[in-house]
């Protein structure tokens, strides 16, 4: 009597681009089935947003790493470019495939999709099946105690630490039965995710190992580095003291269970605040799951009445750091070249913008989506409707940073500036944060003629305060 082979599993990647702590590939692998990997581009379905540039050049080599790790178990992955749902059909319809795998997103607009996919195979007797990994916690599952969602990270974190089981990480499969048969796979290439007309990827090369074992790499680093004293040293950027673990998590290199465990018999002093940084990210996701317009619409209502300005000179400079205050535009020059930026430096980028320049924080939303290598559907939103005060325990509107004064408390020797606008190094560390009250012979003396090696402050910060708290009060005067 033959024993016949089980139909194959197809397991889908998205941003869980893992072979590690990736529950739907360790169930296919348990299966015994051929396994079908699948990763597909889908730029098709409505509402779903597109990524940005930075992410599609670390999409490209978190593929090709991920292609190599799963060449390792014996599993060939596959690309295609299409609607999830029809890329699939033709999968199944190639393979024979029965049953489909997939780690679970939380994004409204992606896991609305990932339903109907769901929906659709069950309907016709296959198998489909989804499991955690992204996040520690179920936003669907944990409630307030009037059965809501959190709206107030304390207690949100409260709950997370009392009611929610953190995992341990899932071994990685050993060898893996990869279904070896053709599917029209497209080449890494022909998903045209890398820029060549020009290449602007120099910075992001130099910065970055895309892929998990860039990410445990990362993690060992920082546990062994710079987790002591993570919470005195995070907030300095040229400390380069955070894990720097951002885009991987994005995009599911590195799971917060490995993350959890890695940190489990950790004594160091930042391990606790480090922790917690990793539960903003669930925050934000929890914000996100129940707020599926987080991007585009102000969470507190009363800021649609907001009056912004619409000042595209005023925008670009911002977007080339190009204000004229040197911490504004270091960190939006490390965005540029490296496509990161310090948390910090975000915060008084962000800041800088909407209140300085009145700009609605949509634009700034926008440019770091299409910036950053870590550019994240719930942190993103999150955090700049956090700055713009219109969030969920947003920061007061009216407190506004002072990019100076920020400039001087975390980069007092201006070491990140230096490094990120060497055309004002040789200013000496009185003015490297205020350039236009250096006196005129020093000026001359450090090569720096304001207003053309570097620009005049775009506004006068004292005066834009001014006028951002007048704005907010007659948006809540409702004048
Ligand atoms: P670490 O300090 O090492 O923290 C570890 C991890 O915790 C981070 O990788 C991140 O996943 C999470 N985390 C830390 N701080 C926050 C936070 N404030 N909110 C949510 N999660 C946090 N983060 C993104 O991952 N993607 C984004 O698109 C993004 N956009 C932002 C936009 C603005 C305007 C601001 C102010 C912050 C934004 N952040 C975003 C949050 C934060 O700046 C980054 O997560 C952090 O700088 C990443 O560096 P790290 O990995 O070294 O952080």
């Amino acid at each position: 009597m033959s024993r016949q082979t089980p139909a194959p599993t197809i397991v889908l990647f998205r941003r869980d681009l893992r072979v590690d702590d990736n529950a739907a590939l360790a169930t296919a692998a348990d299966r015994g089935a051929p396994v079908v990997a699948l990763y597909v581009l889908d730029e098709e379905t409505k509402d779903l947003r597109a990524m940005g540039a930075a992410s599609r050049w670390w999409l490209h080599h978190s593929l090709a790493a991920l292609g190599r790790r799963l060449g390792q178990t014996g599993v060939n992955l596959f690309l295609a470019r299409g609607r999830t749902g029809e890329v699939v059909a033709k999968a199944i319809a190639a393979s024979g495939a029965d049953w489909v795998l997939w780690n679970r997103r939380y994004d409204p607009s992606e896991a609305a999709v990932d339903a109907r996919l769901k929906a659709g195979l069950r309907e016709k007797g296959l198998t489909a099946q989804s499991f955690d990994g992204a996040l520690l916690h179920e936003p669907l599952l944990l409630k307030t105690g009037s059965g809501g969602f959190y709206k107030v990270y304390t207690p949100f974190w409260k709950a997370m630490t009392d009611k929610v089981h953190v995992r341990d990480p899932i071994d990685p499969p050993g060898r893996v039965d990869g279904w070896q048969g053709e599917l029209g796979s497209l080449s890494l290439n022909e998903l045209d995710l890398v820029p060549t007309k020009p290449d602007w990827a120099q910075g992001l090369r130099q910065t970055w190992r895309p892929g998990e074992e860039g990410a445990q790499a990362r993690l060992q680093e920082f546990i062994e580095r710079d987790l002591a004293g993570y919470e005195r040293r995070r907030d300095f950027p040229s400390r380069l003291a955070t894990s720097r673990l951002s885009p991987h998590l994005a995009f599911g290199e590195i799971t917060p269970f490995q993350i959890f465990a890695s940190l489990r018999r950790s004594k160091s002093s930042g391990t606790s605040k480090f922790r917690s940084e990793v539960g903003w990210r669930e925050f934000s996701y929890h914000l996100l799951f129940h707020n599926p317009g987080l991007a585009q619409r102000n969470f507190r209502p009363e800021f649609d009445a907001m009056s912004w300005r619409d000042d595209k000179r005023a925008l670009r400079a911002w977007q080339h750091g190009l204000t004229g205050y040197p911490i504004v535009d270091a960190g939006m020059r490390e965005l540029w070249r490296t496509g990161w930026m310090h948390n910090r430096v975000r915060m008084i980028a962000a800041s800088f913008l909407i209140k300085d320049l009145m700009i609605d924080w949509r634009h700034g939303e926008k440019w770091f989506w299409d910036t950053l290598v870590d550019a994240d559907a719930a942190n993103n939103a999150a955090s700049w409707q956090w700055v713009a005060g219109s969030g969920a325990d947003a920061a007061p509107y009216f407190r506004i940073f002072n990019p100076v004064l920020q400039g001087e408390k975390f980069d007092p020797q201006g070491d990140y500036v230096r490094g990120q606008i060497p055309e004002i190094g040789a200013l000496p560390d009185r003015y490297i944060h205020r350039p236009w009250e250096a006196p005129a012979s020093l000026l001359q003396d450090s090569k720096i003629e304001l207003g053309k090696t570097y620009p005049t402050p775009l506004v006068d910060h004292g005066a834009a305060r001014e006028r951002a708290l007048i704005v907010y009060q007659s948006m809540k005067d409702g004048s």
